[in-house]
């Protein structure tokens, strides 16, 4: 089995793999990803972060680091702190001067991370995976279809397909997204805004291996706020907007109702015919709660993010080599209290 093998040295390649309750999963992961890496001929370290799992994740990741120790690294979080977040803390201790992220489930099949690499040769510093077709159910391709065209309307971000997180960055993208201590962020888009020269490739796109989406239409439509808020001031500057509009449209009603009254029709009920203020009340009532939850979603945002809490904590890192059987004790390295890094 495993040998004495020193630490890794400096990889050219950093995958980075987010994992939350994939035990059915990470064994078929396992057996296409490491050959899908080693046929690629270079240096590369696999980070597996382990969001929190429930399930027997955990368990499974330790022995893989067991079986490749010279490859392998897990971080694992002492609870769910969602998926971006899971790729920063990969991203605060990647080796190499590319990185790749992609899904657990083989969604994002590994022997596609060949097309991105060849990109960034070709001198390209983010390189986005674009779905050729996808393998989601008909709900989740028109809702990301509408939010896809909503982000190209209301942010600088330009991308084809926000969901795709089979993506390859350059290192100082990846330094850049790990300095920013964003509490809510979407990773692909923030690392977007830190490219030199961002480009697109097809990818190939799988149904889930085994076990479900771990994202329910709650925490999908989370996500898409903290893309939204996260890039846009649009949807506060539409309320803006939307207020002005309404009193400039209120204003001339008055003067248009005012006028009818004086010189035409004292009394009549004319002008009443297509005019319900009670249906039109509630409507604007609806509007302008949408408009303080928008609000609130930036407040919230800006609270989350003043308090300055760690964004998440480590449980333990699994890296390094392993003794010698004799001992067979591993060597995970505890990470006493927080991510440091996330500290001022
Ligand atoms: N994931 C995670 N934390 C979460 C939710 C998801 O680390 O809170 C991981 C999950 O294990 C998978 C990836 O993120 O590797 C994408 O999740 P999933 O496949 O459920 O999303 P979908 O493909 O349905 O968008
Ligand atoms: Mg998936």
């Amino acid at each position: 089995m495993t040998t004495d093998i020193a630490p890794m040295a400096t990889p050219v390649l950093s995958v980075i793999i987010p994992v939350y309750n994939e035990e059915d999963g990470l064994a078929a992961l396992f057996a296409r990803l490491y050959p899908a890496l080693d046929a690629l001929g270079v240096s590369y370290e696999v980070i597996f972060v382990n969001d929190g799992s429930r399930d027997r994740s955990a368990a499974l990741l330790r022995e893989q680091w067991e079986r490749r120790p010279d490859v392998t690294r897990v971080v694992l979080f002492n609870a769910n702190y969602g998926q971006h977040l899971a790729i920063v803390a990969g991203f605060e201790r990647v080796r190499g001067e590319r990185v790749v992220t992609l899904d657990a489930d083989l969604q994002n099949p590994p022997e596609e991370i060949a097309k991105l690499l060849a990109a960034m040769d070709a001198g390209h510093d983010y390189v986005g995976g674009v779905r050729r077709t996808r393998e989601d159910s008909w709900w989740r391709r028109i809702a990301s279809r509408a939010m896809n065209r909503l982000r190209e309307r209301i942010t600088r971000i330009k991308m084809t397909d926000q969901g795709c997180m089979l993506r390859a960055y350059g290192r100082d993208i990846v330094t850049a997204v790990a300095a920013s201590r964003e509490v809510s962020t979407f990773i692909p888009a923030l690392a977007y805004t830190f490219a030199a020269s961002p480009t697109e490739v097809e990818v190939e796109h799988a149904e889930r291996v085994a076990g479900q989406s771990k994202y329910s239409l709650y925490k999908l439509i989370r996500l898409n706020f903290d893309l939204i808020t996260g890039f846009s001031l649009v949807p506060l500057q539409m309320f803006s907007m939307f207020g002005m509009v309404v009193s400039a449209v209120a204003l001339a009603t008055y003067l248009v109702v005012i006028t009818y009254r004086i010189f035409f029709a004292p009394g009549e009920l004319g002008i009443l015919l297509l005019w319900d203020r009670d249906i039109l009340a509630f409507f604007l009532v609806g509007v302008i709660v949408f408009g303080m939850g928008i609000i609130g979603e930036y407040v919230g945002r800006i609270y989350q993010q003043v308090r300055e809490r760690p964004r998440y904590m480590i449980r333990a890192v699994l890296e390094g080599s392993i003794e010698p059987p004799a001992s067979g004790v591993e060597r995970a390295v505890p990470v006493a209290g927080v991510d440091p890094s996330s500290r001022p």
